[in-house]
Formats: structure tokens, C-alpha cells, sequence
């Protein structure tokens, strides 16, 4: 998605404050009543309806007026919320260029004050999922809609507390520094991901590093889920970047070795087509293999049995366990097969429960990277590709 960061410069005040007034009456209106919003923006002499015109100008809201006058943020509505907030608490300064499209976010680079290049995912929840639910029109007539900016949220809150984790615990991920809404910013990797990398110095070296890391994850009890070629960075030293921390799930998850497996199978797939690694010479009699040097798989079980836990860094991150289910069972319904959706054309939010409508200043009320002021209750998405990626 474009990203104009342009529009952000000349928004005023009282913009942004119209905009969070659209944002806290979603929390409860798929579709907020104008006059709901001219109440909790507060303005003086109608000047919300002026500044609606404004932001629908800008793409930064949807208007509605199917069952009743009134208004939804578009993605691009959320990210300026985003953006605005980490700029007023001085994470960077400016956004550059695009540096990724990944399945379910767009990557952009931002910039600190002093210069510093950091990198910045926008979590679109849905996205793909959506595609694959307009060809399932009927199907889906009767299901509920989903709130996507939610669960972006989630997923930004899962990774950031992921990442911070997994970097105190020596994992070579990206620095976690910062999140809010459906927004994570952190280091960015210099590198590629692996998927570009056609030829490697020394590819057992990498494969075994790589094989080395899911187990120490699921020894810390968590599997990745999409271990593959794409969420992996290397470096001209050959030195592995682990990225992509949403779909991560528990050992005790019920499909676990599923996952597990799923995730050794990707690299050794991989790793088999594009560097020649275990050719057939190392596939033994009885269909398992061996990684060259006379080693078998690492097999789930053995490596569940060390397993600890980063359940404590989590909650210290702000994503607790009552979180972690919340995600593991909108994953588990994508493994499922299971599907979700509306007819309506675009981002689609749904109602979720308030507790108060309160606007601050500058228009940046939302809490980062907890959802303790938010009610529970949000729906499942789907995304068909989630965890499936496996190139083959
Ligand atoms: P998705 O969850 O949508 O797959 P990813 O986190 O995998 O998103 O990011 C998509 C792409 O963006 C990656 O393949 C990579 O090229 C780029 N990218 C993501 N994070 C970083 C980072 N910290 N530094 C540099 N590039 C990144
Ligand atoms: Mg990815």
C-alpha cells in the first residue's frame, strides 16, 4: 500500500483529533455515526463535519452512508495514528522508502533524529486473508466480520513482545524498540532475505545454524511457524537474521510437532533445491534423512523434553498468556482451514465493546503495546497463507 507520508505534514490538531475520535468510536461502531464522532472529537461550531471532509480527502477515513451518515479509519488513517504517535515520543523522525511487502504488513524505513536507520512493520491483518474470502462470498454471507485493526494490533503487540524477548535471550532477531497500534519499529537488518541468496560460502554452515536455531527456540518452548526463506535475513558474513514473530506458537500447542516439523521441513527443503545440500546419496533406506555429516532430524520430542519457557519475558512485555491463546487460536483456525469475512469492499472493522471514550491533546490517547484497556472478545482472522509458505 502507498504510504504518502505527505498528507501527515499538513494534517492539523484538530485533524488527528477528529481522526482518534473515529478510531475510539470504532471500538464498539463498525461504522461510526457522525454525530458520535462530533461528540467525542468535541470541536466547536461543527468543525468536525469540516474536518471529516478533510480526512476522506486524504484517504485517512471511509464514509459510510449505507445505513446511517458515518465514518471508519482506513489502514491509512491507522498508520498516520501510528506514525504521528511514535513521532511525538521521538522514536524516528522521518519515514523513507518501502523495503518490504510482506504477507500481512508493509515494511518501511524511518529515520531517527540523529540519522539512525531503523525499520518499521505495519501489520495489515486480513489482507490476504480478505482476497481469499471475495471469491467466498456466499459461503461467508452469514459470518460475522472481523476486526481487523484489532488483530493488527495483536500482531504488532505478539511481535514486539517476541522479538524483546528472544533478543534477551540471545536469539539473533531485530532489536525490539518500539510499538503502537499495529505498528513495530525496530533495527533493521542488513542483509538479505535468504530466498534472494543464490549461492552460499559455506551453505552446511548456514543450514546447520539455521536447524540449530529451531531447536534452541522450541528448548525456550516456542516454534516459529514460518521458519522458512523468506523470514530469514543473511548477511554478506553469512550471519542469520530471524524476522516475522506473529504466527509463533507454544510447544504445548496441540499441532506443535506439526508445526515443528513443518518448520525443519521448510529448510531442508530449501536448503535441498538451492544449494544441493543432502542430495540423494544422504537419503536413508527407510525415507528419513540425514544432514550430510550422519545426523537425523531433530525430532520434536527430544527437544521438548528440554524445553523452558519465555512465558515470564513475555508478560513482561506486555503480551501475557490470556494474549497468547487469544493468537494461538485465530492460528489454529487457519490451520484449519477455517475462513472469515464480510462483503464489504475493503479493511473491514468490527464492534468492539468500550470502556471509555476519553481524547487527549494530541490526539494520541491509544495504548501501545498492551491491550489491557481494551476488551477481549476479538474475532478470529484468517489467513489462508499463514504458515504455509513453505517454498518447495
Ligand atoms: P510478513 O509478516 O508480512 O511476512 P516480514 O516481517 O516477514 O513480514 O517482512 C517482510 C519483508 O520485509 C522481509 O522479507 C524483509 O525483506 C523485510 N524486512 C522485515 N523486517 C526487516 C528488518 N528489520 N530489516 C530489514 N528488512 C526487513
Ligand atoms: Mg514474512
Amino acid at each position: 500500500m502507498k504510504l504518502d507520508v505527505n498528507a501527515l505534514r499538513y494534517l492539523t490538531k484538530d485533524d488527528f483529533r477528529v481522526l482518534t475520535a473515529v478510531e475510539m468510536g470504532m471500538r464498539n461502531h463498525e461504522i461510526v455515526p457522525a454525530e458520535l464522532v462530533d461528540r467525542i472529537a468535541g470541536l466547536k461550531h461543527g468543525g468536525t463535519y469540516k474536518v471529516l471532509r478533510n480526512l476522506l480527502k486524504n484517504k485517512l477515513v471511509h464514509h459510510d452512508a449505507t445505513k446511517y451518515d458515518g465514518y471508519r479509519l482506513t489502514y491509512l488513517g491507522y498508520d498516520f495514528l501510528a506514525i504521528k504517535t511514535l513521532v511525538n515520543r521521538g522514536v524516528f523522525a522521518s519515514v523513507g522508502r518501502q523495503i518490504g511487502v510482506g504477507k500481512e504488513s508493509d515494511i518501511f524505513e524511518v529515520a531517527t533524529e540523529d540519522g539512525t536507520v531503523l525499520a518499521m512493520k505495519l501489520h495489515r491483518l486480513g489482507r490476504t486473508s480478505f482476497r481469499a474470502v471475495k471469491s467466498k462470498r456466499d459461503y461467508l454471507r452469514h459470518r460475522r466480520s472481523f476486526n481487523w485493526l484489532y488483530l493488527s494490533r495483536l500482531a504488532a503487540l505478539k511481535e514486539f513482545a517476541f522479538m524483546k524477548a528472544l533478543g534477551h535471550h540471545g536469539f539473533p532477531v531485530p532489536t525490539a524498540v518500539d510499538c503502537n497500534r499495529h505498528c513495530v519499529i525496530m533495527s533493521l537488518v542488513q542483509g538479505y532475505p535468504l530466498v534472494q541468496v543464490k549461492e552460499l560460502q559455506n551453505p552446511d554452515d548456514v543450514f546447520d545454524t539455521i536447524l540449530g536455531l529451531i531447536v534452541r527456540l522450541a528448548e525456550h518452548g516456542l516454534i516459529h511457524c514460518d521458519f522458512n526463506e523468506f523470514n530469514i535475513m543473511i548477511d554478506d558474513d553469512e550471519k542469520i537474521t530471524v524476522i516475522d514473530f506473529p504466527q509463533m506458537v507454544s510447544v504445548s500447542h496441540r499441532n506443535a510437532q506439526m508445526f515443528f516439523d513443518r518448520d525443519i521441513e521448510c529448510i531442508y527443503k530449501f536448503f535441498r533445491k538451492r544449494f544441493n545440500l543432502m542430495s540423494e546419496k544422504n537419503e536413508e533406506q527407510d525415507g528419513s534423512e540425514s544432514d550430510g555429516e550422519g545426523n537425523s532430524r531433530p525430532s520434536f520430542m527430544s527437544v521438548k523434553k528440554a524445553a523452558g519457557s519465555l512465558d515470564k519475558d513475555l508478560a513482561a512485555s506486555g503480551y501475557t498468556r490470556k494474549e497468547q491463546v487469544e493468537m494461538e487460536k485465530y492460528i489454529e483456525e487457519d490451520a484449519e482451514g477455517h475462513d472469515s469475512g464480510s462483503d464489504d469492499d475493503d479493511e473491514i472493522v468490527d464492534a468492539v465493546p468500550i470502556g471509555s471514550l476519553k481524547i487527549d491533546q494530541d490526539g494520541s490517547d491509544e495504548p501501545d503495546c498492551n491491550l489491557d484497556s481494551r476488551n477481549s472478545g476479538g474475532p478470529g482472522t484468517s489467513s489462508e497463507e499463514h504458515g504455509t509458505s513453505c517454498s518447495g
